[in-house]
């Protein structure tokens, strides 16, 4: 009966063919070095002969891995259109399914189409079985899936082999391939070229500031980014304007979804500023916080007020760790605007706008003293907190107000440049990095560092 199935599916037109990929390196921009390992593998399917004799063996099946978005497909693509061959392709969701059986049979299928149109590439998209859809498949089980849960794959595999491992849905498992490509999400300059090379496609301005978009989307892939120029580019054509886009704007909307047309009073306005103000201006006094890129009040649909965006590249360097300051630091900014609003408003006016803030500062001391950073309590164990709990919520709340005196401090000595800031903020609804420095260069009375507390 195998022979049957298999004149079947030779006598219809191939159904996993992709016609026209007229994919190439070209555009896929941001890879660095990785584009090397890629281009060797091209060079797989136009010299075979050449490895062969010098007795290479030729990886039958390579693992592109990284988040999603990074451009895994596109780059599979790009083999293919590369090496002038047939491109292949399956979603996972096309074949693990609730009828094993038939999930089994559709990549039997497209591997037999395959070896019939080779040289080809076969690419077996991981995407929708683990990646977005995974709250679609949990209720189904099935122990293959849960091997690659959180890890998104993509499988290419440069020949249709006959190996009939291959035919396993489980094999696209990490450990089943001769190579392994991790693609991870672009590097700053990978932001820039990526943009760079969708924008190519549109009328852009000549004077466009894509280090300043790219900094903005640290931890963004290739997917949102070209998003952010298409989202630019209709923004564009909305408000009737030919030249410039705005991709600062477009960067926003993508990371914090679309702009809510929601009119606000002046004074909430202010209130809002006043709040992202407080924690700019607390935050650029502190080592690990102060490379602020970006501050808003343009409010999100069904997303927060505000935000004042950070750069945390450092934090690479350390894996992450943070110093007992820095902790402090932290909580210091955290409650930086209920202090802007008692300063700005006096007690008894106080408004709620700072309550996530300070309910994150509260619990960011709690753990601090719970983690013995407090010097009271250094040598804290688990086994004993029980009986310390209300001496610890004491110890938290000491930790924070000394933050908040801190807080209160560095701003009353800078009461010119908060009132500069809500003041622009209240106007521009967002500061870009250079427009927020230029006012800490004038109105600024930075602290020393390291304080005491
Ligand atoms: P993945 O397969 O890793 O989830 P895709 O290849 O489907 O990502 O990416 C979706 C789209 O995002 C691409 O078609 C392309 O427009 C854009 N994109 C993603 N990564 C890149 C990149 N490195 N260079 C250029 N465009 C990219």
């Amino acid at each position: 009966s195998g022979a049957r199935v298999r004149r079947a599916h030779s006598k219809r037109p191939p159904q996993y063919l992709e016609r026209d990929v007229d994919v190439k390196f070209t555009d896929v921009a941001g890879l660095g070095k990785i584009r090397l390992e890629l281009e060797e593998i091209v060079k797989f399917f136009t010299m075979g002969e050449v490895y062969r004799r010098r007795g290479v063996k030729i990886p039958g099946g390579i693992l592109l891995c990284g988040p999603p978005g990074v451009g895994k497909t596109l780059l599979a693509k790009a083999v293919a259109g590369e090496a002038g061959v047939n491109f292949f392709s399956i979603s996972a969701s096309q074949f693990v399914e609730i009828y094993v059986g038939v999930g089994a049979s559709r990549v039997r299928a497209l591997y037999q189409e395959a070896r019939e149109n080779a040289p080809s590439v076969v690419f077996i998209d991981e995407l929708d079985a683990v990646g977005r859809k995974r709250g679609l498949i949990k209720d189904s089980g099935g122990k293959e899936r849960d091997a690659t849960l959180n890890q998104e794959e993509v499988m290419l595999s440069p020949f249709a082999t006959n190996r009939h491992d291959i035919l396993d849905p489980a094999l696209v498992r990490p450990g089943r391939f001769d190579r392994k490509i991790f693609i991870p999400k672009p590097s700053l300059t990978g932001r820039v070229e990526i943009l760079k090379l969708h924008a190519q496609k549109k009328p852009t301005a000549e004077d466009m500031d894509y280090v300043a978009v790219a900094s903005m989307t640290e931890g963004m892939v290739g997917a949102e980014l070209a998003n952010i120029v298409e989202i630019a580019a209709i923004n564009m054509i909305r408000d009737g304007r030919s030249e410039a886009y705005d991709l600062l704007q477009a960067a926003q909307i993508e990371e914090r979804g679309m702009l809510d047309t929601m009119e606000r009073s002046p004074e909430i306005w202010k209130q809002l500023a006043l709040n992202e103000a407080a924690m700019a201006v607390v935050g650029v006094n502190f080592p690990d916080l102060k490379n602020i890129e970006f501050i808003t009040i343009a409010p999100r649909a069904g997303k927060q007020l505000g935000y004042v965006r950070v750069k945390m590249d450092h934090l690479k360097f350390s894996n992450g760790m943070l110093s007992r300051q820095s902790i402090l630091d932290h909580i210091t900014v955290q409650i930086a605007p209920r202090a802007a609003d008692a300063i700005w408003y006096g007690e008894n006016q106080l408004s709620t706008i700072w309550a996530q803030t300070a309910d994150n500062a509260r619990s960011a001391a709690r753990r601090f003293v719970l983690g013995g950073f407090s010097d009271k309590y250094y040598g804290l164990s688990r086994f004993w907190v029980p009986e310390r709990i209300d001496e610890i919520d004491l110890e938290a709340m000491d930790i924070l107000n000394k933050c908040y005196d801190r807080a209160k401090k560095i701003l009353e000595r800078n009461r010119s440049l908060m009132d500069r800031i809500v003041d622009l903020l209240v106007e521009k609804k967002s500061l870009t990095k250079q427009e927020f420095f230029q006012l800490v260069e004038e109105y600024g009375q930075l602290e020393p560092y390291p304080p005491s507390i």
